[in-house]
């Protein structure tokens, strides 16, 4: 049985509890662009936290880069993006909807939805025209072809470029990898599925240089490596897949690709959240070429110089963000309750908010002394307060934003200085000494 379709749901929960919002929506918002709230940056920040400690602060053999957007417009040519990175569009001359030509399956009619673009009676679609994915801008104060720069479509390729800054300045052998988090732009046709395929989003990439022959071992490592970051990042191994790109999937000058997917439920099924890719030696021999500045790798060992080939591996911020609220979301009964509860079962290490501290009542000392172990646990985690409806409002708000911990202070708290903290996962109560309230979440936010 396929995972059911919680996209809508899941779209006016973000919007309501602050994790995502349309971009300018008081202007009617800007196709397929959005902004992350309070809560959505937490979330998204987190992951990102993760991916730098798994691939950069915990390797020796793995240096961090932070790249700037606007990069030499010859970069782009030496890539293959000005002449390739394109996609088949078609027009509708009745509706003037823009359709993505080898994606129709995937779209809808704008005047019958029930239909893809091209089966309606009143459609008239034009032939395939190549578009190119990349937004142009310029660069100074004239207007002209020669100020030409891209906002970049990938981060790549600000890895590449810095291949011998970073080798050299790091003192780093052959093999070793770059990594970094950063903005991509893409004027993708159809975009849409919420943050799933938008036109600014954000790319966490790491290209790991290799010795030509050690290759397909390195490729076959990283596989492995990336899946198992996304199960400890808590996406359900029944959800999670490979796809192997075949012979008519991988680009000219791929060795082997693999795709991560993940099941998003309902008719998205399952869709790609990382690419692996092994792109020999490609980029650097590209670069190498425009920019006529040798970027061989010296092996002083074995006194040889050589182009190394990368395993690359590329994942989209937003798509594992979607993925984690997707995996996450769940609706369930209460016990003696008539309304049930939301809850967003997000792994602690991602929860925007680790606990939340709630007195009982507002009154006999209870606001105080829930302040006060708010600001000692500050320093520790992120927290939040509420003291607004009953308590049983107050726990229902914080499952829906898929806060760990509700530490609660109650009558005995301020005589025997105990809490109660309650677990979102099995809604088990325990009192707890105030003074090893910051041991105990610790033990448990693992
Ligand atoms: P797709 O086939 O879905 O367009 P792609 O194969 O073009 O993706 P890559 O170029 O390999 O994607 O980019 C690596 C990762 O960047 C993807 O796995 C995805 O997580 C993310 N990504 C790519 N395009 C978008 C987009 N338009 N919006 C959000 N994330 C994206």
């Amino acid at each position: 049985m396929s995972n059911p379709d919680v996209m809508d749901k899941l779209v006016s929960l973000c919007k309501r509890r602050g994790f995502i919002f349309q971009s300018s929506e008081i202007y009617g918002g800007t196709g397929s662009v959005w902004d992350y709230g309070p809560l959505g940056v937490e979330l998204k920040k987190n992951i990102k936290d993760r991916w730098w400690h798994a691939m950069v602060r915990s390797r020796d053999d793995i240096e961090g880069l932070d790249a700037a957007i606007l990069m030499h417009p010859r970069t782009w040519e030496a890539s293959g993006h000005v002449a390739g990175f394109v996609d088949p569009l078609v027009d509708c001359k009745v509706c003037k909807g823009r359709f993505r030509a080898d994606k129709l399956e995937d779209a809808k009619c704008p005047q019958k939805p029930s239909k893809q673009p091209g089966q309606h009676d009143a459609c008239a679609l034009t032939e395939a025209r190549q578009f190119n994915l990349m937004f142009k801008t310029h660069m100074g104060a004239l207007e002209e072809s020669a100020s030409i720069v891209y906002l970049r479509p990938e981060t790549a390729q600000g890895i590449f470029v810095n291949f011998l800054n970073v080798q050299q300045s790091m003192r780093q052998k052959v093999p070793f990898g770059i990594a970094q988090i950063g903005k991509a732009f893409r004027n993708e046709i159809t975009p849409g599925n919420f943050i799933f395929r938008t036109r600014e989003f954000e790319q966490m990439e790491m290209q790991f240089f290799v010795e030509p022959g050690t290759d397909m071992e390195w490729f076959e490592q990283w596989k492995a490596m990336r899946m198992q970051w996304h199960l400890d990042l808590g996406l359900s191994k029944d959800r999670l897949q490979f796809h192997q790109h075949s012979a008519g999937e991988l680009a000219h000058y791929a060795r082997a690709a693999f795709d991560v997917t993940f099941d998003f439920g309902g008719t998205l099924g399952f869709q790609e959240i990382e690419g692996v890719h092994n792109r020999g030696d490609f980029d650097l021999t590209q670069h190498q070429q425009y920019s006529s500045k040798k970027l061989e790798y010296f092996d002083q060992v074995n006194n040889k110089r050589y182009v190394p080939y990368v395993i690359e591996t590329s994942v989209g911020a937003d798509r594992v963000t979607l993925a984690a609220l997707v995996n996450a979301y769940r609706e369930e009964a209460v016990e003696g309750e008539a309304e049930g509860r939301v809850v967003l079962g997000l792994h602690h290490a991602i929860a925007p908010i680790k606990a939340a501290i709630f007195p009982l009542t507002k009154k006999d000392g209870q606001p105080e002394m829930a302040h006060a172990i708010l600001n000692d646990l500050r320093n520790s985690f992120t927290v939040d307060y509420d003291e607004t409806g009953s308590i049983g409002k107050r726990y229902r708000r914080q499952d829906e934003v898929g806060t760990p911990f509700c530490i609660t202070v109650d009558p005995q708290s301020t005589g025997d200085q105990t809490v109660t903290v309650r677990d979102r996962d099995t809604l088990a109560q325990e009192r707890v000494a105030v003074g090893s309230l910051k041991a105990y979440l610790a033990a448990k936010l693992v």
